[in-house]
């Protein structure tokens, strides 16, 4: 099978003007402009994060947590006015809104508000043998200041999970929102009336052109997340001054459905898997492969369902939760994406069997199943990121291992049987960072899993112990005495020493051990370098 190369064209090109739109999605109406941070306020930024991060450094870290659960305070009590702000700019139905930003924020507080502490205390580690008398440790030191960069499609809770956890490990933190959903003021009213240490966390507004100035003045780690395109792109920027990144980058996630499932719950797990946020969310389903024993009755069921999705329209009451259970597209341009791809689908010989089209030049776009695709199509190789279906039959496991891991990305998967074993089997074999089973998406559900990805979605860990930790300096730190004594290692190099030092070789490390010759070259090795040092 023929994995291509990512086309990857999801990003809009950086916009060179100097105003933006931020639109909502649901009316096409204006809701305000933002502008591109000149370098004088990126400079003012940095002098603000230079001046605080000491002070947050010193902080011990059940101070930290405590401030942060200031913010956790605030967003339960402002939470119907914060979901409704990201509706306004993201177009979600009000229970994804409410799902994938509160809950998932109110639950990662929640986790590493108890694990912060323990995770970035010192670590005692054992010192081999050979370094008899010594001991060891593991010190975790803030790196200085994060640059998180999120994408559109969860504003508040990829801006707001990656600060927090940078936070926690003693950094201060430069966020810059998307231009698509920069959420303007919604952060720094949070912060303020929360009463969350002034600059901690700081928000610069702009395209990617902001994006590039915030690089230039050197951040000590990038925390990127968005589409490979700009991945690259921000990767290739950082490496000039050699900054670390971790890239949360696109996907095209699997899911594959075997024909021993409860059919009614497999049903209605992929149909939530593939829709939710109206499928723009990197580890939506966007590839489903039904063996064939069950294709027939999965496909009748899930289109029947789909049908009865409500779908977004323009006079949504979005304050009501049950006014629409798929929500919008947020901007022109994905709309434009899913409607290529399944032009391509359609012009190649797939079928639409419901949704596929969108009301007049809206951002409405019902959810769609289509069949009859293949990988020959940009539907089943290019991320969609729409509320798009495509269901390929599949007969044996080693083919839809085979079929999921034709890809260039690898983010997430999700398989569906009763049989346990299988799903592990699959599960390991498909080269993904993330797999859930008989669920979709649900390793994101836990914040003690690290989640990321492999191949052209990325690396570097989120979330998880892993996830904490990739904000710190994992600084090493050996504990030797002050004594008499000279290390046989030091200068100068006898050949007494030499042949010392290969005898503790052949006889601790290889296999055939000597115990006792390597307890008397030890001792004497001990004192050799007080009788052979430079005089
Ligand atoms: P995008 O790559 O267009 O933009 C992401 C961010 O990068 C925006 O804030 C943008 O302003 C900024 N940017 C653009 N050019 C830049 C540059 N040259 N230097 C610095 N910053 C720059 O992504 P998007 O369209 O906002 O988001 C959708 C993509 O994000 C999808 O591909 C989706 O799969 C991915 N995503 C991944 C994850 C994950 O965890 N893996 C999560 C959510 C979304």
């Amino acid at each position: 099978m023929d994995t291509k190369g990512s086309t990857d064209t999801v990003a809009p090109e950086v916009s060179t003007s100097a105003n933006i739109d931020v639109v909502n999605p649901i009316t096409l109406e204006k809701l305000y402009e933002i502008e591109e941070t000149a370098q004088g306020g990126v400079d003012q930024v940095y002098r603000n994060a230079r001046e605080i991060q000491p002070k947050i450094g010193a902080m011990r870290v059940a101070e930290r947590v405590a401030e942060v659960l200031k913010l956790r305070d605030y967003i339960i009590e402002n939470r119907e006015e914060l979901i409704t702000k990201v509706i306004m700019e993201t177009g979600k139905s009000r229970v994804d809104a409410f799902t994938s930003e509160i809950f998932e924020i109110c639950d990662v507080i929640h986790v590493f508000a108890h694990k912060a502490e323990k995770l970035l205390r010192d670590q005692k580690v054992t010192t081999p043998i050979v370094l008899m008398g010594k001991k060891s440790k593991i010190i975790y030191q803030p790196l200085g200041i994060i640059l998180v960069i999120p994408p559109w499609n969860y504003p508040l809770y990829q801006g707001l999970i990656p600060s927090i956890l940078a936070f926690l490990a003693g950094n201060a933190v430069i966020v810059k929102p998307s231009e698509a959903t920069p959420l303007k003021g919604v952060f720094e009213e949070m912060f303020e009336k929360s009463g969350f240490i002034k600059n901690a966390v700081q928000i610069v507004y702009g395209t990617g052109i902001t994006g590039q100035r915030l690089i230039d003045s050197r951040p000590d780690k990038i925390h990127f997340t968005g589409s490979c395109a700009t991945g690259r792109k921000v990767m290739a920027h950082a490496a000039q001054y050699l900054i670390p990144v971790d890239l949360e980058l696109g996907g095209k996630d699997p899911s594959i459905v075997f024909d021993d499932i409860n059919l009614e719950r497999t049903v209605n797990g992929v149909m939530w898997g593939g829709f939710t946020t109206s499928g723009q969310a990197c580890t939506s389903i966007e590839r489903l492969y039904v063996q064939e024993g069950v294709y027939d009755e999965f496909v009748e069921m899930i289109v029947d369902k789909t049908r009865k999705l409500r779908p977004s329209h323009a006079n949504r009451v979005i304050e009501d939760p049950e006014d629409c259970d798929v929500g919008c597209i947020t901007t022109a341009f994905q709309v434009h994406i899913i409607e290529s791809h399944l032009k391509d689908a359609v012009d190649k010989g797939a079928t639409i069997l419901c949704g596929g089209s969108r009301e007049g030049d809206s951002r409405h776009f019902p959810p769609t199943i289509v069949i009859g695709v293949d990988h020959t199509m940009k539907i089943m190789t290019e991320e969609t990121f729409g509320p798009v279906l495509p269901i390929m039959k599949f007969k044996t496991e080693a083919e839809a291992i085979e079929l999921g891991n034709d890809s260039v990305y690898g983010l997430s998967a999700s398989v569906w049987s009763r049989d346990l074993r299988r799903c592990d089997r699959v599960a390991r074999a498909l080269v993904t960072g993330n797999v859930s089973i008989n669920n979709h998406m649900l390793t994101e559900g836990n914040p003690h899993l690290p989640f990321g990805g492999v191949k052209e979605s990325g690396f570097g860990r989120f979330k998880g112990d892993v996830g904490l930790l990739a904000f710190s300096n994992s600084k090493s730190i050996l504990i030797d005495k002050q004594s008499k004594l000279i290390e046989p290692h030091w200068y100068p190099f006898t050949a007494t020493k030499y042949q010392m030092l290969g005898d503790i070789v052949t006889s601790f490390f290889s296999k055939k051990k000597n115990w006792i010759k390597f307890a008397v070259t030890g001792l004497k090795l001990d004192t050799i370098g007080n009788k052979e040092k430079l005089k």
